[in-house]
């Protein structure tokens, strides 16, 4: 095992990773811009580093500052957490170059994974089903693409092999309106990620948004966690995850989870990391793979008593996965509610002073969160400031324990989403479970105030 771990991250999932270490016995450095220098848990770090100001492309995205910190506190491996440098293969080299390990896939699968293009192929031949659409990216040739977009049918969707975020995406109902979409696109792309390619996709109406967790190591292991259900989505943004997803029977989860572990064996595939599909009609459809923890992570966590985090670490020190995928056994359900600093119908962001911070609890009840009473969320990051979380034998249950949660909750000096969450969690359709990925929005449209 690793003496010291860097966590090149910071809010809910630096203090997430931290709590791994500790717990595993490994020293923790923390790095931090000027922004968040007053945190608690950069305070709580054994050690911590300042890698620049508050905008993350000179601190959180400052790759030479990131490597120098590690260097200069010994640090032997690094946690990139999700967002900023965890998926780009670019980091993962240097720190590896550098001497450090990645924890994480190698650089060759966060490459092959990053371009939605490569992506797509590599499952494919990985018998991993996928939405039907272009053979890899569009031709330049007008009439190959009508003759493509006619095969697949209409409506189809255009999006950017580099894509991500939700955004490079543009839905096409008619040949009329083709070509110019695909123009659009590209150009947007080219400007976007430095990648004007785009490829094809037939547009699903009415998918849910359903996610395989899966953990390999560098033995040939690799198992499936189960599912997770983030259909309830805005702008393509995650609002509420669930785990089992409500609805689909345990032999269809149980043959795409085998299909994913099977793929992560074929390319060579390490750490954590998440296959997303769209699920319509009894199929699943692969879309794009996170190689990364994610942040509905605990829902997984709670109904397999699995600790993913120190997995990932564990299996970055080269140590064999602890269980078997027979050993793999749900229980339960868990919901996640994502709690964000912003205006809970209005979605603008709301930073500021927390003037008062009082946080649920009791049985079954988990709030990964890194703020407190007089914390000062920044205005330069994610809005995000901290998950509940809740478990009970039955997704009623969780229900019931997510709405006293939620009741019990008090934050004031900065606007939540949490009256929303409270709405939602006695929504009949959310209530009676497997909700699409247009129902929130559609719901937001129908409850403007
Ligand atoms: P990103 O990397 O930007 O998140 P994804 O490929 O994961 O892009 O797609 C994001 C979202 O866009 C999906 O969750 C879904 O809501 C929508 N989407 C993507 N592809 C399709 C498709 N073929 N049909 C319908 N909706 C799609």
């Amino acid at each position: 095992m690793f003496k010291k771990i860097l966590i090149a991250n910071r809010g809910e999932i630096a203090l997430r990773i931290q709590r791994a270490c500790r717990e595993l016995g490994v020293k923790a450095v923390m790095v931090y811009s000027e922004a968040d220098r007053d945190a608690k848990y950069v305070r709580l770090a054994d050690e911590a580093v300042c890698i620049g100001p508050a905008q993350s492309a000179q601190s959180y995205l400052n790759m030479p500052a990131i490597i120098s910190a590690a260097e200069v506190t010994d640090a032997e491996a690094i946690h990139p957490g999700y967002g900023f440098l965890s998926e780009n293969a670019d980091f993962a080299e240097r720190v590896e170059k550098s001497g450090f390990t990645f924890i994480g896939p190698t650089p060759d699968s966060i490459r092959l994974m990053g371009d939605k293009v490569s992506a797509k192929q590599a499952m494919i031949k990985a018998g991993v089903p996928c939405v039907p659409g272009s053979d890899g990216a569009l031709p330049d040739d007008p009439a190959q693409i009508k003759r493509i977009a006619k095969s697949v049918g209409y409506p189809v969707i255009i999006k950017a092999a580099g894509g991500g975020g939700g955004r490079g995406m543009r839905v096409v109902h008619t040949e009329a309106a083709l070509i110019h979409a695909v123009q659009t696109t590209k150009a947007e792309a080219g400007a976007a990620f430095g990648n004007p390619e785009v490829y094809m996709e037939k547009f699903l109406q009415n998918p849910r948004h359903i996610e395989i967790q899966i953990l390999a190591d560098t033995h040939r292991n690799a198992v499936y966690l189960g599912e997770r259900d983030c259909s309830m989505q805005r702008r393509h943004q995650k609002v509420i995850e669930e785990a089992p997803a409500p609805g689909i029977a345990r032999r269809l989860i149980e043959k795409i989870g085998d299909r994913c572990a099977a793929a992560c064996k074929k390319i060579g595939y390490r750490g954590a990391g998440t296959f997303e599909f769209l699920y319509e009609n009894g199929e699943f459809y692969f879309i794009e793979m996170n190689t990364r923890v994610q942040v509905e992570h605990p829902v997984t966590e709670l109904i397999t008593g699995i600790d993913i985090v120190r997995t990932q670490i564990a299996v970055a020190a080269g140590e064999k996965l602890p269980f078997t995928q027979r050993q793999i056994q749900l229980r339960g359900h868990a919901i996640e509610c994502r709690v964000n600093a912003e205006d809970p119908y209005k979605f603008v962001p709301s930073p500021g002073r927390i003037t008062t911070w009082h946080a649920p609890g009791g049985p079954g009840v988990r709030v990964d969160s890194h703020v407190y009473t007089n914390y000062f969320v920044p205005p330069n990051y994610d809005s995000m400031i901290g998950k509940i979380i809740v478990h009970g034998d039955t997704r009623e249950q969780a229900l019931a324990r997510m709405r006293t949660a939620l009741a019990e909750t008090v934050v004031e000096g900065i606007k939540t989403n949490i009256p929303l969450h409270r709405e939602l969690m006695v929504d009949a359709s959310f209530s009676a479970g497997g909700t699409n990925i247009h129902y929130l929005e559609h719901w937001l449209s129908q409850h403007e105030r």
